[in-house]
């Protein structure tokens, strides 16, 4: 439990980008609905200033309320439109509670009531550790300067009995504590959901055995790539490549050297590819890549390089294998089935036609 609860995850700096840029979005909606709810709050403060205060202070703190901090929480709510403008939303929304608080400080010195007043500190302190939008250090610090405003304002300025001003630093101290907690708690609970989303999107993504996509990572990509051809009228190329009699590995040496050969395979292959190229698993001991942007020749070439590097190479336990390659280009009215049919085709007369052969279809 208490590793659970303390050890630092996200410790890797591209994993916390991932991560703030995941909740980017979500925060946005976030700051904006509750900035509109409080704007809105603040106007029916305005109306209860009305009621409660003395004519002296009440059109002064019912202004201030309906004419700046209402406006102040709409016009943040408005910047979450303007993503660009991210950074500026975000320090306004750190100044939002040092600007409450230091209004509230300004209007209660007067009042004989002002004890009750002092609760919409307290409000502050929980509204920005738990539901403003703002991360734990945004709100540390925000909530750090309040602190601060406070206790210089109810020490010298105007300093408050000691009894009141006890009971008043108790409620700050259980604000701030229990809001610090509250947001410390959601800011792991959010950091660790997103660890575990990112390893099932990847589980689901990869093949266990040699660390390459899958095929369903390979459909999302044919799909972008089919897509990205047709708009822009370019090739690319569909290689399919299966090892030639690798049953007899399993046959001969057992299944476990099957999987190292595999292994190994795979090594090979992505070593001799570019870093442009895409190496799939398309399943048991047949793969697939794909070229962006070459043409017939290149990509002949390219096939004819991998076929000599794998007729080449000593394997461990087993020594030399080959492999047979279909190669289609897609075409412009290309679907996924239209493609892989060609290659297939393709692959089967490589096969037939003795293996360790490379044919275009
Ligand atoms: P061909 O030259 O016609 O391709 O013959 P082949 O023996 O390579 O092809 P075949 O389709 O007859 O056999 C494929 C074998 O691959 C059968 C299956 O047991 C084995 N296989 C599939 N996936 C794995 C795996 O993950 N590990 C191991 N060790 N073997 C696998
Ligand atoms: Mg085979
Ligand atoms: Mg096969």
């Amino acid at each position: 439990m208490k590793r659970l609860l303390f050890s630092n995850i996200l410790i890797n700096k591209e994993i916390k980008k991932r991560y703030n840029k995941s909740i980017e979005a979500f925060t946005l909606i976030q700051i904006r609905i509750i900035t509109i709810l409080t704007g809105i709050l603040y106007i029916v403060y305005s109306q209860i200033d009305q009621y409660i205060l003395p004519s002296n202070l009440m059109n002064i703190a019912s202004s201030i309320h309906l004419y700046l901090i209402a406006p102040y929480g709409f016009l943040i709510s408005f910047l979450t439109f303007f993503p660009k403008y991210y950074k500026h939303m975000i320090s306004l929304l750190m100044l939002a509670p040092i600007f409450a608080t230091a209004v509230n400080l300004f209007l209660v010195k007067d009042l004989v009531l002002f004890p009750i007043f002092m609760v919409e500190i307290y409000m502050i302190i929980f509204w920005t550790f738990t539901i403003s939008g703002l991360n734990i250090k945004q709100s540390s610090v925000s909530i750090f300067f309040v602190s601060i405003f406070t206790f210089v304002y109810y020490s010298f300025i105007m300093p408050l009995p000691k009894e009141l001003f006890i009971m008043h630093s108790f409620w700050m101290l259980c604000s701030i504590s229990f809001g610090f907690v509250g947001a410390y708690l959601l800011d792991r609970l959010s950091k660790r959901n997103f660890i575990n989303y990112e390893k099932l999107e990847n589980l689901a993504i990869t093949d266990n055995l040699t660390g390459l996509f899958n095929r369903t990572k390979l459909d999302e990509i044919l799909n972008n790539e089919l897509a990205r051809s047709k708009r822009f009228s370019y090739n690319f190329s569909f290689m399919l490549i299966d090892i030639d009699y690798f049953k007899m590995v399993n046959d001969t040496y057992g299944h476990q050297v099957g999987d190292d050969f595999l292994v190994e395979f795979t090594e090979l292959i992505s070593n001799n590819s570019r870093s442009t190229d895409s190496f799939f698993r398309w399943g048991g001991e047949e793969f697939v890549m794909i070229c962006p942007e070459v043409d017939k020749e290149n990509i002949l070439i390219h096939a004819e390089k991998l076929r000599q590097k794998m007729e080449s190479h000593k394997f461990k336990t087993i020594g030399k294998k080959t492999i047979s390659i279909g190669i289609t280009l897609s075409k412009h009215d290309d679907t996924i089935d239209s493609l892989v049919h060609r290659a297939d085709e393709a692959l089967y007369m490589a096969k037939n036609s003795g293996r360790n052969k490379i044919v275009f279809a």
